[in-house]
């Protein structure tokens, strides 16, 4: 029987993909050992009820794309819908996900609460589908540690999830501002677990 005040906890994996790890066109030092220390945990008695997972998945995104990329806003092409740098790392390829949000079609989309099912405006997104399931906290981990981890944490807080983000199963665009984020998330009630 379900104590009624349980916590139910679920783990999202945010945009572990080919082109966020070395060697793809957007490639985040310390991706490659991310993948897989998250396909460890995953093949583990890990406890959580639910384990998701976001996808950057773009069609055409505007400005997100740029020629000269300032690796703020303006960004490599990356994760482009039908090529094999949108797929996930090849250590997540069969990982057991309970469902995929994809985000960020036809424009910039940093937060995995931007996704939905398959991309689709009619999809359940992430927020829709945790309450359904019973989900009342999250853990999140993957890449970026300074964009789409860290909006995605933000956004989990804010819509009422109980939040902390793995600081050991995270790799960062810009390591320098990792002090920052850490800052900016406990102003959020966003737990750093070391
Ligand atoms: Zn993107």
């Amino acid at each position: 029987m379900t104590e009624p005040n349980a916590v139910t906890r679920a783990l999202i994996v945010v945009d572990v993909q080919v082109d966020f790890c070395e060697g793809g066109a957007l490639g985040v030092e310390g991706g490659n050992d991310v993948a897989r220390r998250i396909a460890d945990l995953l093949g583990s008695d890990h406890g959580y009820s639910h384990v998701v997972a976001t996808r950057d998945h773009h069609i055409d995104p505007g400005p997100h794309f740029s020629d000269e990329p300032d690796y703020v806003d303006r960004w490599p092409p990356h994760c482009v819908v039908g090529t094999p740098g949108q797929q996930f790392h090849p250590a997540l390829l069969r990982a057991p996900f309970d469902a995929v949000f994809d985000k960020g079609s036809y424009e910039a989309a940093y937060s995995g609460f931007e996704g939905t099912i398959g991309g689709e405006p009619e999809g359940d997104t992430l927020a829709q589908w945790l309450g359904r399931h019973g989900v009342t906290a999250v853990d999140v981990c993957g890449i970026a540690t300074d964009y789409c981890v860290r909006a995605t944490a933000t956004d989990a807080a804010r819509e009422g999830f109980d939040t902390r983000v793995l600081g050991t199963l995270i790799a960062a665009v810009h390591p320098a501002n990792v002090p920052g984020v850490v800052t900016e998330l406990a102003e959020e009630r966003v737990e750093w677990v070391a």
